[in-house]
């Protein structure tokens, strides 16, 4: 479980990203974040893996206070928590497996990535991440034969790998087309369904947050104006 009490997070330059945040997110959740571009919606998404510090309350993810976490600990806990981003921060010139195998092992050197040296453990569970997200069939093409939405996937697949419990995505979709930004939302919901695991995702297209998740949080100027069912949603979030 994730639990926010009173959680603020002002950024060095006086912004306040974060004000005042208090709520609880369960196990095998899908939420859903939007609200317009500079809400927060990314600091929030961002503080529940530490790529943020917070500046004022208490987090805690697993009965665990976040702040605290320092480290091989922290590593560990980012393992838990994955993240995955709007640009997929794939190697272009390796192969899809290579990319997803080298995860497994975050701090191999990128030469070993490229000479291949991996146990065949850390093959067999790349492959298995790309299946989940219909990828098998691109394990041995170099990322960067493959578009947008496909990268996408393998991103996701990295990520998945690693075993997190949640699943923590930062505007997953904007760069992609409606069409390919459902394949890839479909995935986030086999995965929530099939693995139960926690699903935050931000989304600046209501519609699309609206289709998958379940609960939706939004903010505006950092503090959070709705946080609820998919039903109770208003123009005004
Ligand atoms: P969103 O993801 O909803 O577009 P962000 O969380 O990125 O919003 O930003 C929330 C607010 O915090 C904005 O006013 C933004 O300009 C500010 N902000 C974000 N990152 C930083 C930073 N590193 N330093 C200072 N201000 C920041
Ligand atoms: P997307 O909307 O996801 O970016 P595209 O319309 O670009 O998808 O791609 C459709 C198909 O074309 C995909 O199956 C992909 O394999 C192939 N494709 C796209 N870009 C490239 C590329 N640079 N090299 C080889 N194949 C590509």
């Amino acid at each position: 479980m994730i639990k926010f009490e009173h959680v603020s997070k002002t950024y060095p330059n006086g912004v306040k990203g974060l004000q005042d945040i208090n709520l609880e997110i369960e196990d095998g959740e899908f939420v859903g974040i939007i609200g317009m571009s500079g809400a927060g919606k990314s600091t929030f998404i961002r503080t529940i893996n530490r790529l943020n510090n917070i500046t004022e309350g208490k987090l805690t993810v697993d009965g665990v206070e976040i702040s605290n976490l320092k480290g091989k600990a922290l590593r560990r806990f980012r393992r838990k928590v994955g993240m995955i981003f709007q640009s997929y921060n794939l190697v272009p010139r390796i192969t899809v497996i290579r990319n997803v195998m080298s995860s497994l092992v975050p701090d191999m050197p990128l030469w070993r990535v490229i000479l291949g040296l991996f146990s065949k453990n850390d093959k067999m569970r790349a492959l298995e991440a790309l299946d989940r997200v219909s990828m098998l069939d691109k394990a041995f093409v170099r990322t960067d034969q493959l578009s947008g939405g496909q990268q996408q996937r393998v991103s996701l697949a990295r990520t998945l790998a690693q075993n997190p419990s949640v699943l923590l995505a930062d505007e997953p979709v904007a760069a992609l087309d409606p069409v390919t930004a459902h394949e890839v939302m479909d995935d986030f919901k086999r995965i929530n369904d099939e693995l139960g695991q926690t699903v935050l995702i931000n989304i600046h297209h209501v519609d699309l947050a609206l289709d998958y998740a379940k609960r939706i949080i939004g903010i505006r100027s950092g503090r959070v104006v709705y946080d609820g069912p998919v039903s109770g949603v208003t123009q005004e979030i």
